[in-house]
């Protein structure tokens, strides 16, 4: 069934233009050209491709506002992390994931990138289905109109060196061979379906030693699947990596066949100059979640001398301390500013490209992030009216005027979730209260 979209201003591969009818067929653009609205469906404001988020750990949401209180650090923050991870199981995870993802939708985002480590009931007991948890997460997301990257990720040591304990036995499979059998099902689960992609992750360099590392990264080869990876957030990381191995986490991750065009390097936040060399002539993408790393005082990553090397950037929210890609984008730039004290480092549409065609290339969606024929439908429409937007216009308004709440209209996939700024499933404060009392 066809259906046409006026927009009254979109966001196309070769700039902002005026009067554009989006025709879409199912879930995919059949036809784009400029005309006026006739009797199609009217989107006013800036319409852009729909928004990847390529880093999310769904149940981090739970922890907004309740972890910002005193002093501490990545690793104070972690403990009440660990905290709420152990009070979820698949049914509450479902409900909690399926608030998150729509206000996700209400943000614009059309795909998630879900980085998946929590696998396991107390004590590491796997469930009746040892894929319950990923299957609770891909029913959140189709229930809030989002696509799904599921990066079902391998966790098997409590740091470098350590052995697992508390909570993190929830997320370990014993080794990576385990891990790849308990992956390979949850891939046969979904094979097929376009809405669902089954990657593979390597939590970090704490988290998987080196030599199980090729397992996961053959994993991602032999189902050309993305394959994400926290890297080099913490200097404490580093220094016990370097300690342990004589090698940066990002060394190591090369020397074991981890980088390339399908791997994405999340935070990398303290590289060395070599590191830098590494991601960029490998064309790893760098998920930048600047939102996060802010929260959690983990630093200012090189993403400007990295791009300029080679590598490709991605945003994330990743702990949700903020669900708003407009603000992680402008935050990569302004960091910059701050770190370099100059300005102008990214134009805005380089950061609006990584917030959309770039993320979900990284997520394995190469045909979406896009407005042109044959991608998938996902339309975000921003309002250019409201008091924060008015005045601006172009991918300048987006990025630098915008904030989450500006996006009124949302199509994904072809299917309209979001209409005057409310979501199909009805009111998501609520529903996201409600999911998150239930674990306190
Ligand atoms: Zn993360």
């Amino acid at each position: 069934m066809s259906l046409t979209y006026w927009c009254e201003r979109a966001w196309l591969p070769d700039g902002v233009a005026d009067d554009v009818l989006v025709e879409i067929d199912g879930t995919r653009i059949s036809r784009i050209e400029q005309g006026p609205p006739g009797s199609a469906e009217r989107l006013a404001g800036l319409t852009i491709p729909g928004l990847a988020n390529a880093h999310s750990h769904a149940f981090h949401r739970a922890l907004r506002g309740a972890t910002q209180e005193g002093r501490g650090d990545f690793w104070t923050w972690r403990e009440l992390m660990y905290e709420v991870a152990a009070r979820l199981d698949p049914d509450s995870y479902l409900r909690l994931a399926t608030a998150v993802y729509a206000e996700m939708a209400l943000a614009g985002v059309t795909c998630v990138g879900e980085f998946h480590y929590l696998h396991h009931a107390e004590g590491g007991r796997p469930y009746d289905d040892p894929n319950a948890m990923g299957h609770a997460l891909v029913r959140a997301a189709r229930a809030a109109g989002l696509r799904i990257a599921l990066l079902d990720t391998c966790y098997v040591s409590g740091g470098v060196g350590a052995s697992l304990s508390g909570v993190q036995l929830r997320f370990s499979d014993g080794d990576a061979e385990r891990w790849a059998a308990r992956a390979e099902r949850l891939a046969a689960a979904y094979e097929g379906q376009p809405d669902v992609e089954i990657g593979a992750a390597i939590h970090s360099v704490r988290a998987v030693p080196p030599e199980q590392m090729p397992v996961v990264a053959d994993f991602s080869h032999r189902h050309a699947a993305p394959l994400h990876v926290h890297v080099s957030e913490q200097r404490a990381e580093n220094a016990a990596c370097v300690e342990m191995y004589a090698a940066t986490p990002v060394q190591i991750l090369h020397e074991r066949g981890a980088l390339g065009p399908r791997s994405t390097a999340v935070h990398a936040t303290h590289l060395t100059d070599v590191d830098i060399e590494l991601l960029g002539q490998s064309g790893t993408y760098i998920c930048m979640c600047p939102t996060t790393e802010r929260d959690l005082a983990d630093g200012i990553g090189p993403a400007r001398a990295a791009c300029d090397r080679g590598a490709r950037i991605t945003l994330g929210s990743d702990s949700h301390a903020v669900i708003d890609l407009f603000e992680e984008a402008r935050a990569v730039e302004l960091n910059e500013r701050l770190a370099s004290e100059r300005r102008g480092h990214w134009p805005a549409a380089d950061l609006l490209a990584a917030a959309t065609g770039a993320g979900h290339a990284s997520l394995g969606f190469p045909d979406a992030g896009l407005l042109v024929p044959g991608a998938w439908a996902d339309l975000v429409s921003v309002r250019l009216d409201s008091v924060r937007t008015a005045g601006a216009s172009g991918a300048e308004a987006i990025v630098y005027a915008a904030t989450a709440a500006d996006v009124h209209a949302v199509v994904s996939g072809g299917r309209r979730v979001v209409a005057e700024g409310r979501h199909v499933l009805g009111d998501v404060g609520p529903m996201l209260a409600q999911a998150i009392g239930d674990l306190r």
